[in-house]
């Protein structure tokens, strides 16, 4: 269904064949690990854990670890832990999904999609335009601890 290759962000997930949306493209995999454990990491390799609850990370291994963030994304994580399609993707296209949907840390990284509608630096969910936010949660595409948490 896809595969890596480089690209401009480095190395990138593509796909292989039409995808449909709402089709489960990965599963994301990798050890549990803290807060703590990933302050210790450098920026580089803090970037690579998926941030599952207030102080819970996954450590994610590839291909998962392999997707890029985008502004204006195909795909987006579904139940904490799948990459689902959220538009029809061509083959060739490259798989993306927005990080900010499950970051609550103050963590950022700059962002050079160049999507029109590009956030310049992803940060965490609240930093996102409200009818984004309103958009990723009716896609069921949001972490489910932000969702606990802005809910409260
Ligand atoms: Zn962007």
């Amino acid at each position: 269904m896809f595969t890596t290759k480089q690209c401009r962000h480095g190395r990138g997930l593509f796909a292989t064949k039409d995808i449909s949306k709402e089709e489960i493209i990965l599963t994301f995999t990798g050890p549990i690990i803290t807060q703590a454990d990933v302050n210790k990491k450098s920026d580089k390799k803090a970037a690579n854990a998926l941030q599952i609850d207030e102080e819970l990370y996954i450590d994610l291994k590839e291909p998962g670890v392999l997707v890029n963030h985008s502004c204006n994304p195909n795909a987006g994580i579904r139940e904490d832990t799948f990459l689902i399609a959220i538009k029809d993707i061509s083959k060739d296209e490259e798989i993306t999904w927005d990080y900010s949907t499950s970051v609550d840390t103050g963590w950022t990284m700059p962002c050079h999609c160049e999507e029109k509608n590009c956030r310049k630096e992803v940060e965490d969910f609240e930093s996102i335009p409200e009818s984004v936010q309103k958009e990723y949660m009716s896609q069921k595409i949001v972490l489910s601890y932000i969702i606990k948490k802005i809910s409260q």
